[in-house]
Parts: C-alpha cells; sequence; structure tokens
C-alpha cells in the first residue's frame, strides 16, 4: 500500500490516558490522526479510575475528619451520609471530564470514531464493519479486571461497578491486598460500611515496601476494619439475607456486596491481535521493544496493555515517545520505571518513590535503613490515634538515596518533590543539609539521624 493511499497517518485504538496522550502530540507534530473509542472518552482513569476512585476515597475522609474536629472544639451532631448525592456529583464531574477531553481531541484536528476496533491487518482497523487503514496504528486499550471463575461469581463485582452501586451496601467484603483492593477497603469503611478485607497471603501491596503494607494493615485494623488473611472465596450464594459466602477455611460469611479487586488483565478480547500476527507475552500483553513497537513494524503499543506499569502518568509517558518516535524527531526514551513515585489512597494514605528495601538489598548488599513512626501534632487532639510511618533507604557505598517511603496523610502530595529529588541522584548528606519545614511530618525525612539498620 502507498504511503499517501492511508486514511490516516496514525489510528489510535483506545481514547484513554495513553491514547489521547499519543493522538494529541502526533497530531501536533503534523499527523493526520483518529482515535476509535468503544466507550467513554478519557478510558479507565477518568471513568472507573483514578479521578473517580479519589473523588471517593476524598468522601470517605470526612467521617474521620469529623472525629478529629471534635477534639478542637467543633460541637455537631454525627453527620449522615447519602450515597446518591455523591455518586450524581462523581458522574456530573466525570462527564464535564468526558466534555474536556472530546474538545481537546477535536480541537486539535483529531476524528474521533465510536465503535469497537479490531486490527484487520498490519495497517488497517474494522470498526462497525467499516475498514479504516493507517500508516501506523497504536493499540491503547487498557486493561479489565480479572475475576475467579468460582461457582456464584456473577454475583460479585469489581472496581467497574463499585462505582455505580445504586446504595452504599452495608456489610461488604474487598478481596485482594493489592492498592485497588485497600482503597476500595477504605472507601467503603470510611463511608459507613461493615467492610473486611479478604487476601489469600498475609501481606498487603506486595512490590511495595514491605514496611508499608504492614502499617497500613494495622492503622486500618485500629480503625475498626475486618481481616480475613491466608483466605479464599470457594462460592457465592444469593440469597434472601444476602450473599452467603463459603470460605476456604470452612467459615461462612453473610454480606450485602463482595468487590474482587484480584488483579487486572490486558483488554485484548477481540481486538484482532491474532488475525495482524501480534505477538503477545506470556502473561496476554502486546509484547513492545523499547520504542513501544510491536514485531509488526507498523503496529505500536502503550498503557496498561504492555503491562509494564499501570499508571496513568506512565501510559502518558509512554504515549509521548511513540509519538516522538514516529512523527517528531525522536529522542524521548522510556521512563525510568524504578523511580516513578505512586500514591495509594488507602486510609491512611501511602506515598512512595524508589527502591523497596528488599530489591535495594538484592541490587547494592549494603544499604542502611532509617524508620520512624509517631503520632503527628494535628492528630494529638483528635479521637484519631493515627501515627505516621516513615522510611528512608540508602545505598552505603555511594549515599545516595533509593527509597523514600510514607503512609500518612498527605504522603500523595508530599512524594511529588521527593521523586524529583530521586531523580536528580541527592545523596543522604544532601537530605541532611536540607532545612526542614517546621511543625511538619515531612521535615522528618530530612532529619533523621541514625539507620536502624544496615
Ligand atoms: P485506559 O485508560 O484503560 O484506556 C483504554 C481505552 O480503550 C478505554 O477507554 C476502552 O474503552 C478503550 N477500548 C478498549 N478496547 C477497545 C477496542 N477494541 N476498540 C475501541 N476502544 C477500546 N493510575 C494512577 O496513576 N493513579 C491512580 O490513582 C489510579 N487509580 C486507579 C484506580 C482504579 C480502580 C483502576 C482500575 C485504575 C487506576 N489507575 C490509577 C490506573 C490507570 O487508570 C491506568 O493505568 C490508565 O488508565 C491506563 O491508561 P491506558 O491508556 O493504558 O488505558
Amino acid at each position: 500500500m502507498q504511503q499517501q493511499n492511508f486514511d490516516y497517518d496514525l489510528l489510535v485504538i483506545g481514547g484513554g490516558s495513553g491514547g489521547v496522550r499519543a493522538s494529541r502530540v502526533a497530531a501536533g507534530l503534523g499527523a493526520r490522526v483518529a482515535v476509535v473509542e468503544s466507550a467513554q472518552l478519557g478510558g479507565t482513569c477518568v471513568n472507573v479510575g483514578c479521578i473517580p476512585k479519589k473523588l471517593l476515597s476524598h468522601a470517605a475522609h470526612f467521617s474521620q475528619l469529623a472525629d478529629e474536629a471534635r477534639g478542637y472544639g467543633w460541637q455537631m451532631a454525627q453527620p449522615q451520609f447519602d450515597w446518591p448525592t455523591l455518586i450524581t456529583n462523581k458522574d456530573r464531574e466525570i462527564e464535564r471530564l468526558n466534555g474536556i477531553y472530546e474538545g481537546m481531541l477535536t480541537g486539535a484536528g483529531i476524528t474521533v470514531i465510536r465503535g469497537h476496533a479490531a486490527l484487520s491487518g498490519p495497517h488497517s482497523v474494522l470498526v462497525n464493519g467499516q475498514s479504516i487503514s493507517a500508516r501506523h496504528i497504536l493499540i491503547a486499550v487498557g486493561g479489565t479486571p480479572h475475576l475467579p471463575n468460582i461457582p456464584g461469581v456473577e454475583h460479585a463485582i469489581s472496581s467497574n461497578e463499585a462505582f455505580h452501586l445504586k446504595q452504599l451496601p452495608q456489610r461488604v467484603v474487598v478481596v485482594g491486598g493489592g492498592y485497588i483492593a485497600v482503597e476500595f477497603a477504605s472507601i467503603f469503611h470510611g463511608l459507613g460500611a461493615q467492610t473486611t478485607l479478604l487476601h489469600r497471603s498475609q501481606q498487603l501491596l506486595r512490590g511495595f515496601d514491605a514496611d508499608l503494607g504492614l502499617h497500613l494493615a494495622q492503622e486500618m485494623a485500629q480503625q475498626g476494619m475486618s481481616f480475613r488473611w491466608n483466605e479464599e472465596i470457594q462460592s457465592i450464594d444469593k440469597q434472601a439475607d444476602g450473599l452467603h459466602l463459603q470460605l476456604k477455611s470452612g467459615e461462612q460469611l453473610v454480606v450485602d456486596c463482595v468487590m474482587y479487586a484480584t488483579g487486572r488483565v490486558p483488554h485484548t478480547e477481540g481486538l484482532g491481535l491474532d488475525v495482524a500476527g501480534v505477538h503477545r507475552t506470556h502473561k496476554g500483553a502486546v509484547e513492545v521493544d523499547s520504542r513501544f513497537t510491536t514485531n509488526v513494524p507498523s503496529i505500536h503499543a502503550v498503557g496498561d496493555v504492555v503491562d509494564r506499569m499501570a499508571l496513568t502518568p506512565v501510559a502518558l509517558a509512554e504515549g509521548t515517545v511513540v509519538a516522538h518516535h514516529l512523527f517528531g524527531k525522536g529522542g524521548k526514551h522510556a521512563p525510568d520505571y524504578e523511580l516513578i513515585p505512586t500514591a495509594v489512597f488507602s486510609h491512611p494514605q501511602i506515598g512512595t518513590v524508589g527502591l523497596s528495601e528488599k530489591v535495594a538489598r538484592e541490587r547494592f548488599g549494603a544499604v542502611q535503613i532509617f524508620k520512624s513512626s509517631f503520632r503527628p501534632l494535628t492528630n494529638r487532639m483528635g479521637a484519631e490515634p493515627e501515627n505516621v510511618f516513615l522510611k528512608l533507604i540508602v545505598s552505603k557505598a555511594d549515599q545516595r538515596v533509593r527509597g523514600v517511603h510514607m503512609v500518612g496523610e498527605g504522603a500523595g502530595e508530599l512524594m511529588q518533590g521527593f521523586a524529583v529529588a530521586l531523580q536528580c541522584g541527592a545523596t543522604k548528606q544532601q537530605f541532611d543539609a536540607t532545612i526542614g519545614i517546621h511543625p511538619t511530618v515531612a521535615e522528618e525525612l530530612v532529619t533523621m539521624r541514625e539507620p536502624v539498620r544496615e
């Protein structure tokens, strides 16, 4: 096929974080671009991910703030929470963002095509029975929740449905130990549901520094949340009084809602990867090289579907790299996946950047660990006995700070600045030479002098 005969220079499948970013950058570089989206523009992050999750998480925090306020002299009746109001207002905000995404795309001269896209060749895609050709195709279809194949699983929900429940369930089991599980457990608990976190191991947040999960579990238990460790649901039976859960241990639980947060898988069903001859990894992700090109030179992929790090800013960075590589002067490289800061919007929050202690020890051998846990000033007068946790990991030989980890309110906001420091290769001496801001929790991160272990 001749280049001039293609309908577009770039056809993007998926109008989520990675797809929209790549489209806009490519259009800005002069490419003729179309985006195919089967659902709402903005993808997971805007519709059923980061944005609505953070709004719900914020909503759930008010009950704790109300408890604290009493210690500061505020007299108030027990506040009442109304779930339909929260969901209606959240939906209104999401609709506003959907409109902004549409405006951004059309304003940049990008064609938005509604429908499900399937690859039909190295340069062609089928949408609504119509064939569209493009010099390059970008797969940015994201991921989708994975639920286990157990009897009665059709009565369970994933995070997708949690955002649209008609009422707040009174009794909830959240299954999983990853960040989505702890965030939703905190949301349900904070909003007043009797919440149990059920996990097949005894460690929360695998892949993070192990102390973070330990500290978080202690704080959540202190708030009154229940845990079932080393446990699995074998079957779910819907009865008049609720969902009857048969657990592996033999125990039975009766609840109103079971939410699985047991991982997400690449959203490649019906995408035609085999038709176009695109290779997958053993986990089903689209296999790409360092420039996000698949084994088919005209087909590229970014974001959750390539399964490097499933976070919005990562999908954005990868989308930028692809667009520059295809239509610019190149020169943009994949992000350094080890230095990506991230937050977990549980209660309390987690903020983290860099290596865990385990990985740092494997990599550098001799490391110094600085830790601190205390009840912050603002928690001392209220009912909340919450402690913050802070941890620094330093490689002994060169004194570089390799990891900064925190559990405590504001951890997400705080960690962004420390991520810049780590990106610049900051040393422990430079942390020590930095003057603290008093009185804050963050000042502790520049005043920890004695390692707790080496
Ligand atoms: P997506 O944003 O998922 O976009 C893919 C789009 O492709 C979707 O709109 C989909 O409808 C469309 N699509 C799929 N198949 C087709 C097809 N065949 N044809 C046409 N269109 C198709 N990340 C953070 O950084 N911070 C957070 O706090 C955070 N919280 C999260 C909370 C939850 C509950 C979840 C589920 C995720 C969260 N994430 C968070 C992860 C973040 O949402 C994803 O990493 C990000 O959205 C991935 O972007 P993407 O472009 O790869 O895919």
